[in-house]
């Protein structure tokens, strides 16, 4: 099974709602999508949705950095030389974490289907379903109230509000969301790089005083203040999670080094893949950290190979995997199957997936 060349087509999905946090709002999900041949009339399956305020990757960067710096060095690879290929990966280019990522999971979709195996057997085959969280948007208080309430209904026992924008309003917001969610639903706040570190300790330790139990906070600080996460994490009591301040298995050395954070959010879409983030995880176990594993606006295509890390690793221990039950529509035909809350992988080789409707030319 050789690596014969690559594909690139892309997808376009409406979201339910818009999708807003401290950096961004979306409202139609965009990816680039990998069709990984080879020479047995194979195909495997990446993703890469552009998120150019996170990982400065854009459409046409994602495009570029496969067709000129990555495909070239991959032709005529046998898929069972997977160290040898992620090698080559890793090395065509820096950074373009995403076009990394989507050829990664395309490469793991192939291993899969060679040796007849779901992923995440091949990576460990801790679980094989996960129950993932479900993001609220920033709004008012009252609109988050409202859909916290909804996602209840629907089964959710884990919401992770997204904060960041004005500390003051922040702390009403959450006052809000767990004042009528009641004390038996998680609640996990993301201020994505929001907060100054000074004003994210004044409102963490305020939530802490008013007993609203927040399970932890991710990257109240701007993603290169390391120094400001690490001041944040020596004065709350609240487990401080690192997002956007790691990308690479050496940027985690880094911070988990200075005890810098309390635990990390894994996203393929940051670390170049399923190989980079085995990396990361075994960092995070042998300091004793644990690690949540979380994703971009994507589809269920990359959800799907997160969800089979996910399974595979016992130090993954929270699981914000919500994208997909975001969107208004889902082209992808297999892969993770939603039993909202709970994610289950299927019992097919690779990453399970079928086909893709809607797919459009580059
Ligand atoms: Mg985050």
């Amino acid at each position: 099974m050789k690596i014969k060349g690559i594909e690139l087509k892309r997808i376009g999905i409406p979201l339910k709602k818009p999708f807003k946090t401290a950096l961004r709002t979306v409202n139609f999900a965009e990816s680039i999508i990998i069709i990984l041949k080879t020479d047995d009339e194979r195909i495997g399956y990446g993703e890469a949705p552009p998120t150019p305020v996170i990982t400065g990757d854009t459409n046409g960067a994602i495009i570029s950095a496969i067709k000129d710096s990555i495909e070239k060095l991959l032709i005529g690879e046998e898929i069972e030389n997977m160290e040898r290929i992620m090698w080559k990966l890793n090395g065509a280019i820096v950074r373009n974490t995403s076009a990394r990522a989507a050829v990664d999971m395309a490469v793991y979709d192939l291993f899969g289907k060679l040796y007849k195996t779901p992923v995440y057997r091949l990576l460990g085959g801790y679980r094989d379903r996960v129950e993932t969280d479900i993001t609220i948007s920033v709004n008012q208080p009252e609109e988050m109230k409202e859909d916290a309430l909804k996602f209840i209904k629907e089964g959710f026992t884990a919401l992770k509000m997204k904060v960041g924008i004005d500390s003051q309003k922040d702390f009403e917001r959450v006052k809000a969301v767990r004042e009528v969610v009641g004390y038996d639903v998680k609640i996990r706040l993301d201020a994505n790089q929001g907060w100054q570190p000074k004003e994210a300790v004044r409102v963490i330790r305020r939530l802490e005083d008013s007993g609203f139990d927040i399970e932890l906070v991710e990257q109240p600080v701007e993603a290169f203040d390391i120094d400001g996460l690490k001041f944040v994490t020596e004065n709350v009591e609240t487990p401080i999670m690192a997002d956007e301040s790691i990308f690479s298995p050496y940027d985690a050395f880094k911070i988990l080094k200075l005890r810098a954070a309390d635990l990390i959010n894994i996203k393929l879409m940051k670390c170049g893949g399923i190989h980079n983030a085995l990396k990361i995880i075994a960092i995070a176990e042998a300091c004793g950290v644990e690690c949540m594993l979380g994703s971009m606006i994507e589809s269920k295509l990359s959800v799907t190979a997160a969800a089979h890390l996910a399974c595979a690793k016992r130090n993954i221990t929270r699981f914000d995997l919500d994208t997909a039950l975001l969107l208004a529509e889902d082209p992808v035909v297999g892969g993770v199957k939603a039993e909202a809350p709970v994610l289950i992988i299927p019992n097919r080789p690779g990453l399970g997936i079928e086909r893709i409707n809607g797919l459009k030319d580059v």
